[in-house]
C-alpha cells in the first residue's frame, strides 16, 4: 500500500522524510533499500512521469508553447501547480528592486523541481568545500571532497550521469565506470569550443543526469548496494526499465521513458518495490513536534484536500523541502523550548542564502546561417560546457573578484514554436511576405546563448525570516526574504559579460545587446538563476551553524536536514548532485544509528 492517506498511514514509521526532490527521494531511496520504514509527505500533488508533453511539439499548444505567467517556461514544461508563484502560498520580499529582489520557484509535485530541472550534474570539487581557507571569505564546510566523493560515485551511477574526465583544476574525475559516454556536441557547440579555445578558454564536455545508454544493470546494483541481494534483484530490474535518451525532444517536459533523472523514475519506483516506502501526497508539514525527552516524534501537516490538521509520527525526521522552505519549517516549529525556531538556537536558520551568480549574452553568427533543416531539441544541447578556467590569474590578484563562474552555452534549432522568425528586425530592417520567410530560414539556427554560472560568497543581508503578518491560505506563517549582493558578485557578472562578448567576436559573430558593464545591470536578480542553497547551513561550532556535518541539527539529536539548506557555500557548480550525495551519505549514518539503536 505504498500512497496511503493520513488516516491509513502505519503508526511505526523509522523515518519521515519531507519532500520528494531530489533530497527527498535519494533520502528515501536510500534507506528503503536497506530495510527502513519511511514515510514520505509531500507538499504537491502525485504526478507520474507519462503525464510528459514529451511528444507533443509547440504548434499543437495555445499560444505555440509561448511563455506565459501561469507557465513561464512554456506550455508544456512539466512543472504543475508551481513556478514563480504557488497559488494561495504567497511569500513577501522586503525589495522589489532587482538589486536586492529574490524570486523563489517552487513546484507543487510529486519529485518536486526534479522533474523539469536541467539535469547539470557538476561535482564540487575540493576547493569548494574550503573557500574560507582558501581566501579568507565565506565559510568551510565542516566535511571535504573526500568525504563526499564516494557518494558522487555512487549517485552517478544509479541514476545516470553522462560526462567525461579531464584532470582540469578543481573539476574532479569521477573513478572509471562511473559516467556515461557524452553525446556529440552540435555544430554550433563545436564552433564555440573551437573559437573559445583560440582565447584560452577550454570547452569540455558536459555532464549530464541523462541514459546515453543503457545502465549496466548487470554490475552497477552490486556495487551499490553490496551483501544485500534484494536490494540488487530492485535496481537491476528498475534499470533494465529505463530507456536509452531518443535525442529528440526537450527534456524540460519531463521524460516519459526515464531517460533523465527525475526523482519519480529513479529514486521512487525501487524505493516503493522494497515496499518500506509509504507515501502522502497533498501534506503540507508545517512544524516539527517534539516528545517530552525533547526529541522529534512526528511533523503535523495539513491535509491540502480536506484542509485538516494531521500528525505523522516516527523515530527520525528529515527535512528535504528544499532549502528556503526547510528553514520555513523550521522557523515555524516554535515552543517553549524553542521560541525562535526548532534548530536555531545559534539564531541561523534562515541565514546565508545563496543563490548562483548569472549572467547572459546572446548573439548572432553568420557562419552558422542557412544550415539545413535538423531536429536539435534532444536532451537540451548542454553537450559541451567551459568549466572556470582563470584560476592561475585569480591567485595572481589580477580578476578583483573572489571565486569563478562555468559557462553553459547553445545554439542550435529547436522545433520552431512561438517566438520562431521574431525579433529579427535587428539584423533585417523588418519585412514580410517571400523576403520574411526567406530571413526567417536564413538566421533560423545562426543564434548563440551563453549562461555564466558562478559562486555567490554568503552573506548577512540575504536571509529569509518569518513574516509576521502574512500567512498562507492554510494558515501557515510565510517567509520573507532579505537579499544583497556584494562586489565580488557584481564584478564576476561583468567578467562574464566581456568574455562572452569575446567569444562571439571570435566567431566572428555580434551580440544581440550591447554588453553591460555595470554589475548591478549585469547580474540576474537572487533566486532567479533557481539554485538556492543555504539556510541551516552546517559546521563544526553549533553557536555558528545549524547542523553538523551529517545535516543533523545540532539541537534535537534525530532531526536531519538533506537538502539545499546545509550548503555552506555554493561553489559554481549547480547543486542538485551534491544534494543528492550529501542525502545519501546522511541516510548512511542514519541507517548505522538506527541499527545501533541510536535514534
Ligand atoms: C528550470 C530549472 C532548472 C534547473 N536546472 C538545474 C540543473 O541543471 N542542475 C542543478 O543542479 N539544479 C538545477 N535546478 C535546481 C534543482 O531543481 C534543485 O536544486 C533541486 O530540485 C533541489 O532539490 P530539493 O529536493 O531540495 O527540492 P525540490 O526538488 O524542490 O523538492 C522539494 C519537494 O518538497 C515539497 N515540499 C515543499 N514544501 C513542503 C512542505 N511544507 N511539506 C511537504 N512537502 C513540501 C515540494 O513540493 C517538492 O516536491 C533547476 C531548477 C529549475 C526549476
Ligand atoms: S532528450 Fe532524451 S532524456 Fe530528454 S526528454 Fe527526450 S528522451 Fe528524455
Amino acid at each position: 500500500m505504498p500512497f496511503v492517506t493520513a488516516d491509513t498511514q502505519q503508526s511505526d514509521y523509522d523515518v519521515i522524510v519531507v519532500g520528494s526532490g531530489a533530497g527527498g527521494g535519494q533520502s528515501a531511496y536510500t534507506l528503503c533499500m536497506d530495510g527502513a520504514k519511511v514515510l514520505m509527505l509531500e507538499a504537491g500533488r502525485n504526478y507520474s512521469h507519462t503525464e510528459s508533453s514529451m511528444f507533443r511539439t509547440p504548434d499543437v499548444a495555445p499560444l505555440r508553447g509561448a511563455s506565459t505567467p501561469d507557465k513561464p517556461f512554456g506550455f508544456f514544461d512539466a512543472t504543475v501547480d508551481g513556478g514563480w508563484s504557488v497559488p494561495g502560498e504567497p511569500y513577501v520580499r522586503a525589495s522589489e528592486e532587482d538589486a536586492g529582489r529574490f524570486e523563489w520557484w517552487r513546484a507543487r509535485m510529486l519529485g518536486g523541481r526534479t522533474n523539469h530541472w536541467g539535469r547539470i550534474s557538476l561535482r564540487n570539487g575540493p576547493y569548494d568545500f574550503k573557500p574560507y581557507s582558501r581566501d579568507g571569505l565565506g565559510f568551510d564546510w565542516p566535511i571535504g571532497y573526500e568525504d563526499v566523493a564516494p557518494y558522487y560515485d555512487k549517485v552517478e551511477m544509479l541514476v545516470g550521469v553522462y560526462g567525461s574526465n579531464e584532470g582540469l583544476e578543481n573539476t574532479p574525475n569521477s573513478p572509471a565506470r562511473c559516467l556515461l559516454p557524452p553525446p556529440t556536441p552540435l555544430v554550433s557547440d563545436r564552433l564555440i569550443a573551437q573559437r573559445a579555445k583560440r582565447l584560452g578558454i577550454p570547452a569540455i564536455p558536459g555532464h549530464r543526469a541523462v541514459l546515453t545508454r543503457a545502465l549496466d544493470y548487470k554490475r552497477i546494483p552490486a556495487r551499490l548496494h553490496p551483501g544485500n541481494a534484494r536490494a540488487q534483484k530492485i535496481l537491476a530490474e528498475d534499470m533494465r526499465a529505463r530507456t536509452p535518451c531518443l535525442w529528440a525532444t526537450p527534456c524540460g517536459y519531463g521524460c516519459a521513458i526515464r531517460a533523465n533523472y527525475q526523482s519519480i523514475t529513479v529514486h521512487l519506483p525501487p524505493a516503493l518495490k522494497t515496499g518500506n516506502l509509504d507515501i502522502i501526497t497533498d501534506a503540507m508539514v508545517h512544524e516539527v513536534t517534539l516528545g517530552r525527552n525533547g526529541r522529534a516524534n512526528g511533523v503535523n501537516f495539513i491535509d491540502r484536500l480536506s484542509g485538516q490538521e494531521k500528525h505523522s509520527a516516527a523515530r527520525v525526521v528529515i527535512l528535504a523541502a528544499s532549502a528556503c522552505e526547510s528553514a520555513r519549517i523550521l522557523l515555524n516549529s516554535k515552543s517553549a523550548q524553542h521560541p525562535d525556531g526548532l534548530g536555531n538556537s545559534s539564531g541561523k536558520v534562515g541565514r546565508y542564502l545563496m543563490d548562483t551568480v548569472g549572467s547572459s549574452v546572446s548573439g548572432q553568427i553568420p557562419l552558422l546561417e542557412n544550415l539545413p533543416p535538423l531536429n536539435e531539441d534532444g536532451a537540451d544541447g548542454h553537450a559541451l560546457y567551459v568549466p572556470w578556467w582563470q584560476y592561475p590569474e585569480q591567485r595572481a590578484g589580477k580578476l578583483g573578484f573572489a571565486r569563478g563562474y562555468h559557462i553553459e552555452f547553445g545554439g542550435g534549432k529547436r522545433m520552431p514554436g512561438a517566438g520562431t522568425g521574431a525579433g529579427l528586425e535587428w539584423l533585417t530592417g523588418g519585412g514580410y511576405g517571400k523576403k520574411f520567410k526567406e530571413d526567417v530560414r536564413r538566421y533560423y539556427g545562426s543564434f548563440v546563448r551563453f549562461d555564466g554560472r558562478g559562486e555567490m560568497i554568503p552573506n548577512e543581508q540575504s536571509y529569509c525570516e518569518i513574516d509576521p503578518g502574512i500567512k498562507d491560505k492554510w494558515a501557515i506563517p510565510v517567509l520573507r526574504f532579505h537579499w544583497q549582493w556584494s562586489e565580488h558578485e557584481w564584478r564576476q557578472a561583468v567578467h562574464m559579460q566581456s568574455t562572452f562578448a569575446a567569444i562571439i567576436d571570435a566567431m566572428g559573430g555580434k551580440t544581440r545587446h550591447p554588453v553591460k558593464t555595470d554589475g548591478a545591470e549585469a547580474i540576474a536578480p537572487g533566486g532567479s538563476i533557481i539554485h538556492e542553497v543555504g539556510g541551516a547551513i552546517m559546521g563544526s561550532d553549533p553557536a555558528t551553524s545549524v547542523t553538523n556535518r551529517w545535516g543533523q541539527t545540532w539541537d534535537v539529536d534525530n532531526l536531519f536536514i538533506n537538502d539545499g539548506a546545509v550548503f555552506a557555500s555554493n561553489a559554481d557548480k549547480n547543486p542538485t548532485l551534491t544534494i543528492m550525495a550529501l542525502a545519501w551519505r546522511a541516510s548512511d549514518h542514519i541507517l548505522e544509528r538506527l541499527r545501533r539503536k541510536e535514534l
